[in-house]
């Protein structure tokens, strides 16, 4: 029996997770498929009873029913409801249905990896307020940063998640808006600044002012499409570390394979199965 993955979203525009997890699937030798099914909200609640069927070893989850899939389940676990969103559910052999988030350890494997460091004691600012910077803010912190700023357009969602994740770690975290005289004083002395906007790949420009920072920093973007965005291309001008969120893309493809098989250590099968399609120009956002 060909045992599946199906990814819930609406729309999936995107092939990267399919290219991936089927290209681990062959390497692992395991008779697996991982499917978009792109689907509305009406039909998520069946997919997910669908998913205890042995034929399935979990899903994936994406915009919009990261928060939907969490009621759903049978079990969140901590992380995914700490940060608010599980974007994969495992099946487990008796058919119940744990969800988790993999993004978490992905950033943290893809910043310091473009860190060469790690994020203990690091300074870290965090612009943008949705789903990805949650992921983001609560991994920085749980990893340790000595303190973390959220800067947003919209400053009442920088400040709900400040809020949420008061007590998470040790460090001090603030949130400011995005366009005032706080975030001039965060960046200048960043160890580490992350783009969690959509800007660079939706919207042109960049979303903050890299010369701000100081020589050493890293300055990591979570988008991947385009490849190269404004803001690192930007970053790299000035000679400063600077990488995408392909790494990160990675890296929770790996973690969540290793839930749904057991087989880990897949990281390398998946990079060079996705690099054609993160290389490819004509691949849009
Ligand atoms: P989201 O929930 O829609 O949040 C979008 C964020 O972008 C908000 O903070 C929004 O600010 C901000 N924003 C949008 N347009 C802006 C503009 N013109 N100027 C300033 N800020 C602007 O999106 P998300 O799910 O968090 O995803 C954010 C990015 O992370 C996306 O590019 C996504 O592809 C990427 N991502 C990558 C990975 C990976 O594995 N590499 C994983 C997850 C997400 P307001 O609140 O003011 O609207």
């Amino acid at each position: 029996m060909t045992r599946r993955v199906a990814l819930l979203g609406k729309p999936l525009r995107r092939r990267h997770s399919v290219v991936m997890h089927n290209a681990a699937f062959a390497a692992a030798g395991i008779d697996g498929e991982y499917v978009l099914a792109e689907i509305d909200e009406s039909d998520v609640p069946g997919s997910v009873v669908a998913a205890r069927h042995p034929g399935f070893l979990g899903l994936g989850v994406t915009a919009p029913y990261k928060a939907l899939v969490a009621t759903l389940v049978d079990e969140v676990e901590g992380d995914a409801r700490a940060i608010g969103a599980v974007n994969n559910v495992v099946r487990t052999d008796d058919g119940r249905l744990i969800g988790f988030n993999s993004d978490a350890p992905g950033f943290q494997v893809g910043v310091e990896l473009a860190m060469g460091r790690s994020l203990a004691g690091a300074d870290v600012v965090v612009v943008g307020a949705g789903g990805a910077a949650r992921a983001v803010v609560f991994t920085a912190l749980s990893a340790g940063a000595r303190r973390v700023t959220i800067a947003n357009r919209t400053v009442d969602s920088a400040d709900a998640i400040a809020d949420r994740f008061r007590g998470v770690g040790a460090g001090v975290l603030t949130s400011v808006p995005l366009d005032g005289e706080a975030v001039v004083d965060a960046l200048r002395f960043a160890d580490l600044a992350v783009n969690a906007t959509t800007v660079g790949m939706v919207d042109p420009g960049t979303a903050f002012h890299v010369e701000l920072l100081p020589a050493g920093a890293t300055v990591f973007d979570l988008v991947y499409v385009p490849a190269e965005t404004p803001l690192l291309a930007a970053a790299r001008q000035l000679g400063l570390r600077a990488a995408n969120g392909s790494e990160m893309l990675i890296a929770q493809a790996a973690v969540a394979f290793e839930r749904w098989t057991g087989v880990g250590g897949m990281a390398d099968v998946m990079r060079a199965a996705v690099a054609p399609l993160l290389a490819d120009p004509t691949v849009r956002a």
